[in-house]
């Protein structure tokens, strides 16, 4: 998303009350987040009397923005970077998904206590079988080993994938493995994320997942897969990767034939979690997603 995509959106902006729930994202920076105007877009759609509201918090500030919201009344917050693993240590219990990942991008406040999970996994899961890659019992590489891809190892290792992570740093890859194998079955290795592995692997996998940043804006000419091998064609790609939404990783895949998906439906999904945590209702799915689509790049 260029820094103006956002501008001329006012009907995307809620109507404040003071009888208005009010949810929010806190990051560092957060002014270009699409997480506003994608709730604020559902809000709107099911007549719900709530307000998402753009937070900006200084990493050593957490501390205090998360007491001040409970002060404030706020229902809930999304953590995104940097904050995800602040967020984790604040809060008084953990989900099951964010105590596998080890990082919370989702606060829900409630009388008995703070609760953090994490919408990621569950985003990522919904989103590959939308886009019909459904995980159970394939072979998965994953391209990185920070904090995207804890929650996509995660939600594979859930389903029964085998997993290989790749990553620039491979001892990063070999410590987000280990500390994935939280189920016997699990088959969970890690490598270099270089030329000669990707080519001795890629006959044998059928999905490829890229959690590094390479290819986003403004840097759209870079990719994880080297331009001079070819992606192999029976495996499926998804990029993380959202703005811009056709990334050259995914143009090298669909070039070779594979099944291409960008990273929107994951941050849609990641997003109706939350929503539906927040408010027990239902997110309007299309809605969200057509919101994200109005403020970013095609
Ligand atoms: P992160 O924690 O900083 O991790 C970045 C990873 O990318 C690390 O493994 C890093 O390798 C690797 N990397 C960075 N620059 C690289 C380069 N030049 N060459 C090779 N590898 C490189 O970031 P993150 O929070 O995981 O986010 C990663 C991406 O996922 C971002 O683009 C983010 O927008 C996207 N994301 C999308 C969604 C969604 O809903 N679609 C959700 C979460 C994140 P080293 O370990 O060697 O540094």
């Amino acid at each position: 998303m260029t820094p103006h995509a956002l501008n001329g959106l006012d009907w995307l902006r809620p109507d404040l009350l003071g009888s208005t729930k009010l949810v929010g994202v806190m990051g560092w920076p957060v002014g270009h987040s699409v997480s506003p105007p994608m709730h604020n877009a559902a809000f709107r759609h099911l007549g719900l009397d709530w307000a998402y509201v753009p937070l900006p918090v200084l990493p050593a500030e957490m501390p205090e923005a998360v007491s001040g919201l409970r002060a404030l009344g706020f229902v809930g917050a999304n953590a995104t970077v940097p904050h995800k693993r602040m967020l984790y240590d604040l809060v008084d219990e953990l989900t099951p998904a964010a105590r596998a990942i080890g990082a919370a991008n989702t606060l829900y406040i409630r009388s008995e206590g703070l609760l953090g999970h994490n919408t990621d996994a569950a985003g990522f899961s919904r989103a590959l079988r939308e886009a019909d890659m459904p995980p159970e019992g394939c072979h998965a590489l994953v391209l990185g080993a920070g904090g995207a891809a804890r929650a996509v190892v995660y939600a594979l290792a859930s389903s029964a994938a085998s997993v290989t992570i790749l990553n620039r740093t491979p001892k990063k890859a070999e410590a987000l493995a280990h500390a994935m194998s939280f189920e016997a079955s699990a088959y969970i290795e890690a490598g270099s994320l270089d030329r000669e592995t990707l080519a001795r692997l890629s006959a044998h996998v059928d999905l490829v997942v890229n959690t590094t940043p390479l290819g986003m804006w403004p840097h759209v000419e870079r990719s994880p897969w080297p331009e001079e091998l070819l992606f192999p064609r029976e495996a499926s790609c998804y990029d993380l990767v959202y703005n811009p939404r056709r990334t050259q990783l995914l143009r090298q895949a669909q070039l070779a034939g594979a099944a291409i998906s960008d990273g929107l439906g994951m941050l849609v999904h990641q997003g109706a979690e939350a929503f539906e945590l927040w408010t027990q209702k239902r997110a309007p799915v299309d809605i969200m997603r057509a919101a994200c689509e109005a403020v970013l790049e095609p």
